[in-house]
């Protein structure tokens, strides 16, 4: 572009645009933003609003479109949601008072991570914003702005930050410029592919640099007190986060006053696929809120309530003692039942305090926003006295509620309820809190009669009836006089304006007084902001105590919260313990138990430990309820350490140190990733990192492949699941593959369980029982039938099947090569019949069993017991072939 030739507008656009090249510039001018350029072809395309042009006849007519001052709100929003930034630049001096062009600048970049605005955020989520830096380790750092909520996290795992981070689920990254062509970004980008990334130069990262800086915010001498001083690729993260916030948003950021330290082993960690399988929080199919496990326990009454129990469901705690708390508070609660309904009652006028005070602090908020706060500490009163009925340690007040009602007393007496929205139109102020503003205001005031007596005296001097005295904001004020009566206008009337019917006037005493009126509208409007702002200044002295109240209420909100779910859904106290046992006495899922609609939802127990049931297999047909059980154990165990009572009648839960799940890629079908790949990767990971503290739940392992491989690698597995660390793991383990109840024999710690059903004219009934035994059917003909599929077409399985099975009985014993077998037309469930002897028979177990036994050191008894054994396992085969030959 010909510099020479734009006009000063465009000049300086372009150089504003300039040092915001990522961003889509709003360019103010008069009642809109205005857009140009590449820019106004991204932005109406994106808010499909016209695209047009500022100088049409040109040569190179420069692309433009414009969104409405008043209205911008919106338009922002989608563009964020599209992934891009806005800059908002504004005129920054008054345009009456400049000389030529108006000056302008950039006041605020608003970026995923940078949202201030109600009706952009969700109330029950944290809007975090992420940074990581790499020096010795792995620094991660997140920002939620519109809370104050700064945490930071450093690891030497790699994966432990990327988990760490999907955990978080941030709506903007910061990495710095160099880690671009590095491993881990490509891995960063893979596994947050979707967030917006911004890069910013390294130096930004720089650790002494980044810790003056956080110094500088927090107003202390060091980290010491919040526990970071010493990790310096956290304290570069943070510090990156600080700069990026300071630069976007070009003010103070009094809110943010600390940096939380955290540690993940201080918590139950579930990995990001584990609660994405158990959907903790978004749907594995939609990922909206219904079938999720915070619908069915997010009764909140408060924003921050509703977010702080999101962060109890993804740091459940291990500290027995903190869970204990919890309980007991959850407990009490639920048992003062007036209590709980009086102080759930009133937490319903507390505002969103965290996110008040955010705004306060930062400016962007207005008289609406003061009362609310008002609201909110009005309230602590009656919160107050309710909670002094209760015992429990986690409802003891640890707030000073006194030094909020200044705060208070001052927004009642100076700030109006019915403020309006805008902070410079007036109208914010109190009658009797400032001499000078009702000054100005009777002034005003006075004016509209002054103005009546004139219209009447006026019309007495003329004797014109139709004469009236009006205002508009071009004109100001003028007489209006209809034309018929124009010949009698007295001479000291000056004609201003003619219309079709009338002419309007001005005359010397009415311009003098409209000088004196305006003139004072004006000072009014101007005397409020400074007087609210005034206010705003003296709020925010007291940032900390709000906060800190926020942070009281939003507990006191969930540990209420999980009382009321707990007596509506029937759930009990779990106890916790550490002897390594996790009891379950008719146990439900909480998330099924309520989606089943004419069903009653079947309760189960179940003992899972580290001595004889470590391992538990439970087979059972398609549909019989085997992921539902798995599911809902390892949710139990999660909520009781989140602090929650359970779906259980009783629960004794062994401080479980992480919960991993895999799910077999037939059962999750979301993605388009090589499944078999994934789930081989999530198998790896569980067997590097799981304990015997940990609890892990397989379900259908190995589906992804042949049925070979698969039952290979899960019956693998289910052994270094029994043998790691010659400890074991406590397992669930569901699967089609009931072969693999022939573990249970060789393997002492693994137990058979099934999920009975009940044949019944060749049809089959769920029980869903849980119960001990293995299974050797599948049912996978009732089951289609049960679906739906044609009478035929169940007719004709049946017959296949039986040829099968009459097959796979003439195979018994013959060696036939496994490639062969697999050469058929059956699927993979029929298959699985003639591969009965894969494993070992169990006539071969039977001779084992004989040489291994040393008869010199047997009683009678035990040698009858003995023979009684390998009998059972004979007629277990018996069995198999009768049921085959049906
Ligand atoms: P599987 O994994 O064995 O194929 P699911 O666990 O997916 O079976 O359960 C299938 C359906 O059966 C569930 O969607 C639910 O509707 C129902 N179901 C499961 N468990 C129970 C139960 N204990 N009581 C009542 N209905 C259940
Ligand atoms: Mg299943």
């Amino acid at each position: 572009m010909n510099l020479s030739k734009v006009t000063p507008m465009i000049k300086q656009y372009l150089s504003i645009k300039e040092k915001y090249a990522d961003s889509i510039l709003f360019y103010r001018m008069g009642d809109f933003y205005e857009m140009f350029f590449e820019d106004a072809k991204t932005a109406s395309r994106i808010l499909e609003i016209t695209l047009t042009s500022r100088n049409k006849k040109d040569e190179h007519p420069i692309p433009m479109c414009g969104v409405p001052f008043r209205a911008a709100q919106n338009y922002i929003a989608r563009l964020i949601d599209n992934g891009c930034k806005v800059a908002i630049c504004e005129q920054v001096e008054d345009p009456a008072a400049s000389k030529g062009l108006v000056k302008r600048d950039v006041v605020r970049v608003i970026t995923p991570g940078m949202i201030l605005d109600d009706e952009l955020l969700d109330e029950k989520s944290n809007n975090y914003i992420l940074a990581i830096a790499c020096d010795n380790a792995i620094g991660l750092s997140c920002l939620d702005i519109s809370t104050g909520s700064f945490r930071v996290y450093e690891s030497k795992d790699f994966l432990s930050v990327i988990d760490e981070a999907l955990r978080i689920s941030p709506s903007e990254i910061l990495l710095p410029e160099s880690i671009k062509n590095a491993p881990l970004f490509f891995q960063i980008n893979n596994a947050l592919s979707e967030k917006s990334i911004t890069f910013l130069d390294d130096k930004v990262f720089e650790y002494r640099k980044a810790r003056e800086r956080l110094i500088k915010q927090f107003k202390t001498v060091s980290l010491e007190g919040f526990g970071c001083e010493k990790l310096k690729a956290g304290v570069s993260a943070a510090g990156a986060l600080i700069f990026y916030v300071l630069d976007t948003q070009k003010q103070q950021l009094d809110h943010i006053t600390g940096i939380e330290t955290y540690k993940l082993s201080n918590y139950l960690i579930v990995d990001d696929i584990s609660s994405r399988n158990l959907e903790l929080i978004k749907n594995i199919r939609t990922g909206s809120k219904p079938g999720t496990l915070i619908n069915i326990i997010d009764r909140t009454i408060t924003s921050m309530g509703g977010r702080l129990l999101k962060t109890w469901i993804r740091y459940p705690l291990i500290d027995i003692d903190k869970i204990k708390l919890r309980h007991d508070a959850v407990e009490e609660a639920k048992d003062n039942i007036q209590v709980r309904k009086r102080l759930r009652e009133s937490l319903k006028s507390v505002y969103d305090l965290e996110r008040l005070c955010s705004k306060i602090c930062m400016g962007h908020s207005n008289a609406r926003d003061l009362i609310a706060l008002k609201q909110s500490i009005q309230s602590l009163p009656d919160i107050c006295s309710a909670l002094s009925l209760l015992q429990s340690e986690l409802f003891k007040l640890t707030l000073n509620p006194d030094r909020l009602y200044g705060p208070a007393n001052l927004i009642d007496s100076s700030i109006r309820e019915d403020a309006p929205l805008t902070v410079n139109e007036g109208g914010i102020i109190k009658k009797g809190y400032n001499k000078e503003l009702d000054g100005l205001i009777n002034l005003s005031q006075e004016g509209k009669g002054w103005l009546a007596r004139l219209e009447t005296r006026e019309k007495d001097a003329t004797g014109i009836n139709s004469l009236k005295v009006r205002y508009n904001k071009v004109f100001g004020y003028y007489i209006e006089i209809p034309k018929t009566h124009s010949e009698i206008v007295p001479a000291n009337y000056v004609r201003k304006q003619t219309l079709v019917n009338a002419e309007r006037y001005i005359t010397d005493e009415l311009k003098a007084y409209e000088k004196k009126v305006l003139g004072a509208e004006e000072r009014r409007s101007a005397l409020e902001y400074e007087i609210f702002n005034g206010i705003r200044e003296q709020v925010i002295t007291n940032n900390k105590t709000i906060q800190h109240a926020a942070q009281f209420l939003a507990r006191l909100d969930c540990l209420l919260n999980l009382a009321e779910i707990a007596e509506q859904n029937d759930y009990n106290r779990p106890q916790i313990n550490t002897d390594g046992r996790i009891i379950i006495e008719d146990g439900r899922h909480p998330v099924v138990e309520k989606m089943i609609a004419g069903e009653r939802f079947v309760p189960n127990s179940i003992n899972i430990d580290n001595d004889d049931n470590q391992i538990i297999i439970i087979t059972g047909p398609n549909m019989a309820g085997k992921s539902t059980i798995l599911r809902q154990v390892a949710l139990i165990v999660l909520m009781a350490q989140m602090g929650s009572f359970v779906p259980a009648k009783k629960a004794s839960i062994n401080v479980t140190d992480r919960i991993f799940t895999r799910v077999g890629a037939l059962d999750n079908l979301s993605s388009g990733q090589s499944t078999f790949m994934v789930e081989m990767e999530e198998t790896a990971n569980i067997l590097n990192n799981a304990n015997e503290q940990s609890l892990v739940i397989m379900d259908e392992i190995g589906r992804g492949t042949s049925t070979f491989d698969g039952l290979s690698i899960a019956w693998a597995v289910a052994e270094y699941l029994h043998d790691l660390n010659q400890k074991g793991v406590k397992t669930l383990f569901a699967t089609h593959y009931h072969e693999l109840t022939d573990l249970a024999q060789k393997k002492h710690r693994i137990k058979n369980y099934n999920i009975a059903v009940k044949e019944w004219n060749d049809e089959i009934i769920f029980l869903r029982k849980l119960v001990e035994g293995g299974t050797n059917r599948s049912y996978g003909i009732q089951v289609a039938r049960l679906a739906g599929i044609p009478e035929y077409v169940i007719k004709r399985a049946k017959k296949i099947l039986y040829n099968i099975e009459s097959r796979e009985n003439k195979l018994n014993g013959a060696s036939i090569p496994p490639d062969r077998q697999h050469a058929s037309i059956m699927g993979d469930h029929d298959k699985q019949q003639v591969q009965l002897n894969l494993f070992k028979q169990p006539e071969t177990f039977v001779i084992e069993k004989l040489q291994q036994l040393d008869i010199s050191k047997t009683t009678p008894i035990e040698a009858l017991n003995y023979l009684n054994e390998l009998k059972e396992k004979l007629k277990k085969n018996e069995h198999r072939t009768s049921n085959g030959k049906r």
